[in-house]
């Protein structure tokens, strides 16, 4: 009785311990939400493949030409991703892309699209995605995740339109590969008091294709694919694009610009 009292509490130990390393280490596991899966909704078929033109006060980031508002987010040189044929191609090689401008608050849109013969699944299908302000080097900032989720399942919270692990989109409203997506974004930035303190949060409201997949979703800090999201000061930033390490052909992004609004 006595060595198996022993043995019990020497297990209990572990498993204290345990539990107190699996706090002290979060996993990416732990921030990820399966269910309830967002119903799907088919947009309506578009009336053209052409893009339409921005509207008047429109500060243009990407027409089809150059990549001349880009630079590489790394090391701040010349942006090294694909411009052809009126679109650009991710370079995973090259690494993630930002402006060159830093914004605020502001509307945006952008399309993309995944390659037809996109492979994989999961989120090693045609990942990108959107930083509505880069906040830092890598991943760093405020991800709108761009995702293939057209028959193709992960965490709800890590699918296309989803505010990465932290909501996920209100419906699933994705194109199948091949065809181009629009987003439409209304980032209102976070605003922190001269000691960093935060006074108000993040707000998204995002469509994809048309459709309404965040209204207003409050944020709870930046977006991080281990750990719970914080909040770190920034007054203006750049929006950057992902380059994503996964082994799927790479999207193409096409007619993104950005008009610039005053705080709410
Ligand atoms: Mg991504």
């Amino acid at each position: 009785m006595r060595a198996a009292a022993v043995a019990a509490g020497a297990a209990a130990l572990t498993l204290v311990a345990g539990a107190a390393f699996a706090q002290a280490t979060p996993k990416p596991e732990d921030t990820e939400q399966w269910t309830p899966v967002p119903p799907i909704v088919t947009p309506g078929p578009r009336a053209s493949d052409k893009p339409d033109a921005p509207p008047s006060d429109a500060i243009v980031l990407f027409d089809g030409r150059s990549l001349d508002q880009w630079v590489t987010t790394r090391d701040k040189s010349p942006a090294r991703w694909v411009v052809a044929g009126g679109v650009l191609v991710v370079s995973k090689t090259a690494g993630n892309i930002e402006t060159k401008r830093r914004f605020r608050n502001y509307q945006l849109h952008l399309e993309w699209r995944v390659p037809r013969n996109v492979t994989g699944s999961g989120q090693a299908r045609g990942n990108s995605g959107v930083f509505l302000a880069s906040t830092g080097p890598g991943d760093a900032g405020y991800e709108l995740q761009i995702l293939d989720s057209y028959n193709n399942a992960t965490y709800v919270n890590g699918q296309a339109a989803s505010l990465y692990k932290q909501y996920p989109p209100l419906v699933n409203a994705m194109r199948p590969p091949g065809e181009w997506q629009t987003y439409d974004v209304v980032w209102t930035a976070p605003v922190f008091a001269s000691d960093g303190a935060l006074k108000s949060p993040a707000r998204v409201t995002a469509f994809h294709n048309g459709v309404l997949v965040q209204n207003d979703a409050v944020l709870a800090g930046e977006t991080l694919y281990i750990g719970k999201p914080v909040y770190r000061p920034y007054a203006d930033a750049p929006i950057k694009l992902q380059a994503h390490g996964d082994p799927s052909p790479p999207l193409s992004f096409r007619n993104i610009w950005v008009r610039e609004l005053a705080a709410p």
